[in-house]
């Protein structure tokens, strides 16, 4: 075993949730672009914590860093800023979904093509890369990574289509599952979102500059101007003449992931006309009416399950307190010095604020179980502490399936609630009661009247089991003859 798959088994158990996968962020006609990439980068580091990439173009050359690490200890050098000079550049961090972690799977990826270069940052998951990476191997496509991205670059590389953006929009439309893609050229910088808009992608504005980034606390850090969300199926392209925008695809009804609302998103966050922050508390105030408890405190699992521990304290009337005092200077690929006290893990994040707690009947507010591992812990140590009772509240249904779209989870066997009943999850982590929101309420939160089962106005497959797209890489590949290049025989 490496010692990254030891770190991130480790972080795993101590941090039980669906990881965030990845953030990006592109800036065209702005001198200082790879040092406003770095800051836009940092903003976005709760979506990726394993390595960041920036590629640059200066009129001459593109530039090209790729680090593993946070953007703080990497990119904040000047030396490193100073080797990225030009007036456009795109970025990316990441967690590792799909391709695993090492310096070569790390974005944005980039290759000289026939007509000149191109980078490509990726936010999402592709559920046909893996088929469509072996047709290309079969026609002789050499990879020089594991990652998906990759995968695009080849399609734009190898289509018959003669200029960029028409050859951008052929690759896009061969694939499948979740993209939300920034790309640059030696005169553009494109942005793109799936069809169905599944994972996040915002247009800012800085003094003029156009900005593509995962989310609106990536433009508040620099002072830009959130201009809006680009739509579902959209494709911008900015040139130094201005900013066009393109729908390539055939019109279908968006599928936002909920779950960026439940706790990928950061909470200062606008996303898709909706403050994270607003809906977390809903959320919340959801959960206290469908799951009310008597109780002489509201604690919430800190940090995520905070905004609903708020919500659910101001609608049920219980005061909130802090019960659980997170240490923030734990990195997630801290290693324990052994096995022996690797049961420690949860208190190097979590400890109990004793005063808050002993004697009291505690509301505990969460934002989601995965393996029950951190919860279980977690309630021990607020028992440890002399709550009188423990009522766990969790601020989204039931994860009962895994996520394909751009988000690390465990496999669906691993998922508790794919294996137990509400009941016996409670009697595993040991509550006197266990609550969920329900899917509706859900939906409630984030202002939907309800879900529309027919035709779901969210992705929401982690509770539902229901997938917007196809998973061709898992399902099977029986739809590949569509593919173009396939179509042309890979010429
Ligand atoms: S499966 Fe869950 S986490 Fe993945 S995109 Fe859908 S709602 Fe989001």
């Amino acid at each position: 075993m490496t010692d990254a798959t030891a770190a991130k088994m480790l972080s795993a158990e101590a941090d039980d949730h669906f990881h965030d996968e990845c953030g990006v962020f592109g800036i065209y006609g702005r001198q200082d672009a790879a040092a406003i990439v770095t800051l836009g980068l940092h903003a976005l580091q709760h979506r990726g914590q394993e390595a960041a990439g920036i590629v640059s173009y200066d009129g001459n050359q593109f530039h090209v860093e790729r680090h593993v690490g946070l953007i703080g200890d990497t990119f904040t050098k000047q030396s490193v800023i100073d080797r990225l000079p030009g007036n456009r550049a795109i970025g990316h961090t990441r967690y590792a979904t799909t391709g695993g972690a090492g310096l070569r799977n790390v974005q944005p990826f980039f290759a000289e093509l026939a007509e000149g270069g191109l980078a490509i940052a990726h936010n999402g998951n592709i559920t046909n890369a893996l088929t469509v990476q072996r047709l290309l191997q079969k026609q002789g496509a050499i990879f020089s990574s594991t990652s998906d991205t990759e995968t695009i670059l080849h399609l734009v590389a190898l289509s018959k289509e003669r200029d960029i953006n028409s050859r951008f929009i052929d690759a896009i439309r061969q694939l499948e599952g979740a993209f939300s893609l920034v790309a640059l050229t030696s005169k553009k910088m494109i942005g793109c979102r799936d069809p169905l808009g599944i994972r996040p992608l915002v247009l800012g504005d800085l003094d003029g500059s156009w900005i593509l980034a995962s989310e609106t606390c990536a433009l508040d850090i620099i002072g830009a101007r959130f201009v809006r969300d680009l739509k579902p199926g959209e494709m911008v392209i900015v040139t130094s003449k201005g900013i066009e925008s393109v729908f390539p695809f055939e019109v279908q009804k968006p599928r936002f992931c909920i779950f960026e609302y439940v706790y990928f998103a950061r909470p200062d966050s606008t996303v898709e006309g909706r403050n994270v922050y607003d809906v977390r508390k809903r959320i919340g105030a959801e959960l206290a009416v469908e799951n009310p408890v008597d109780a002489d405190v509201v604690v919430p699992v800190p940090d995520s399950g905070t905004p609903a521990a708020i919500g659910f304290s101001q609608q049920a009337g219980i005061p909130f307190e802090l019960g659980i005092i997170r240490n923030h200077y734990v990195g997630r690929t801290f290693i324990q010095p052994g096995d022996s006290i690797r049961h420690m893990g949860v208190k190097l994040k979590h400890n109990a604020n004793r005063r808050m707690i002993e004697g009291k009947r505690v509301v505990l507010v969460d934002d989601s179980i995965v393996r029950g591992t951190t919860s279980q812990k977690i309630v021990q140590m607020v028992r440890d502490a002399g709550a009188g009772e423990v009522h766990m509240r969790i601020a989204s249904p039931p994860t009962r399936s895994s996520c394909f779209y751009g988000v690390d989870t465990p496999e669906k066997a691993k998922l508790l609630a794919s294996r137990m009943s509400v009941d016996e999850m409670a009697d595993f982590i040991r509550v006197d009661s266990l609550g969920f929101l329900s899917l509706d309420g859900l939906y409630r939160a984030v202002g939907e009247a309800a879900r529309e089962n027919e035709s779901p106005q969210f992705c929401d497959a982690c509770f539902s089991t229901e997938y917007p797209t196809r998973l061709t890489d898992i399902e099977g590949s029986d739809n590949v003859r569509t593919l173009s290049l396939l179509a042309n025989g890979g010429q």
